[in-house]
């Protein structure tokens, strides 16, 4: 299959609408990473987007949708908050687990009977939608279990030759995925953290539980909220191993290792005789998230065997950090 490469003007928005509505998979941007959308209303082109990614088959797929009438569509019963936290974070990066709709493709949500659907605040992704007057089911336009996409070009290292087309437009401004709650149950849930945190959101779902699988990894045989918690994610081929301590004893202990490099703070890398990345200020933690993918996938051009991370604080968006960062290490974390 040839991938198309499209503009992120007029016409590259029509003809990425035209091959989604003909049940292709197009790669768009977004403000949190790119994604591989289809249609949410057909099995065959939801099928498509399961084998161009490897992506395993019981875990489903967030919806993305251009304005209310279209959540009408895709969900139902939508209990008072879903309206609330729409008002105040959308279009936006945050996803609600709400009781779907019979129009929403079985395939999309891996036999659950809700539905994962989020508006996303970026103008080529809205138009798409749009234009092709499709809620699109979208995940990460990546290979799965590598590191999430933020440029086209990381799309096309993963997908090219598996996918119908590409938008390419700048990289992505958020970094890391959306955050994902869960309005399903009673508490509701946070299951993946993001840019919005669980502080903001603790304004309108004063009762939000931070699910177990956010921080730590699921027990063997565990049943999950979402299932994509339970895999090891985000990882370039190298080995990676999450290390926190303060900027003092990092650089000690990652300046004693041989054939290794360090994926560390803009701070710390003076004090560092490795071969290093900067993933952003320690103080803030949405320029981390900002970097951290792409400094993951470099990782790989290093040589080395092994990188050793910086850990992020667990808080604010820190806490979208740091949650990425144990998946990428398969839950590998040195305490200092
Ligand atoms: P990705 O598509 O890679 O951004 O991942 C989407 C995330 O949302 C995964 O962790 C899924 O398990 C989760 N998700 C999608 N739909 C649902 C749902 N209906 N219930 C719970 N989690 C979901
Ligand atoms: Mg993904």
């Amino acid at each position: 299959m040839q991938t198309v490469i499209l503009k992120d003007d007029s016409k590259g928005i029509a003809s990425a609408a035209e091959m989604l509505s003909a049940g292709g998979v197009v790669a768009i941007p977004t403000e949190t990473v790119y994604g591989l959308a289809a249609s949410a209303y057909d099995d065959n082109a939801i099928a498509k987007v399961f084998k161009a990614k490897g992506r395993p088959q019981d875990n489903p797929l967030i919806v993305h949708i251009c304005d209310m009438d279209m959540l009408g569509e895709v969900a139902a019963d939508l209990p008072d908050e879903a309206f609330a936290l729409a008002e105040a974070f959308w279009p936006g990066p945050l996803t609600m687990v709400v009781k779907k709709s019979d129009k929403i493709a079985q395939s999309v949500s891996r036999g659950l009977d809700t539905v994962a659907v989020r508006m996303p605040d970026h103008p080529v992704a809205g138009q798409i939608i749009r234009r092709s007057g499709l809620p699109l089911a979208a995940p990460s336009a990546n290979i799965s279990g590598s590191p999430s996409p933020t440029s086209a070009a990381h799309v096309i290292a993963d997908l090219d030759g598996r996918i119908d087309g590409v938008v390419v437009s700048g990289d992505s401004r958020v970094g890391v995925e959306s955050t994902v709650i869960t309005l399903a149950t009673k508490p509701p849930r946070l299951l993946r953290p993001g840019l919005i945190t669980a502080e903001e959101l603790k304004a309108y779902l004063p009762d939000l539980v931070i699910d177990s699988a956010v921080l730590a990894q699921p027990e063997e045989g565990q049943k999950v909220a979402s299932p994509g918690m339970k895999y090891k994610h985000y990882s370039p081929k190298t080995e990676v191993i999450l290390v926190e301590a303060d900027a003092a004893a990092f650089a000690d202990f990652v300046n004693g290792q041989r054939e290794c490099a360090a994926i560390c703070f803009d701070e710390d890398a003076e004090k560092i005789t490795l071969p290093t990345l900067c993933y952003g200020s320690g103080e803030d933690e949405e320029s981390q998230a900002h970097s951290l993918f792409s400094c993951l996938r470099q990782a790989d051009g290093l040589g080395v065997k092994r990188v050793y991370v910086h850990a992020p604080k667990k808080s604010g968006v820190g806490l979208a950090v740091y949650n990425r960062l144990i998946r990428a290490a398969a839950f590998k974390v040195i305490k200092l």
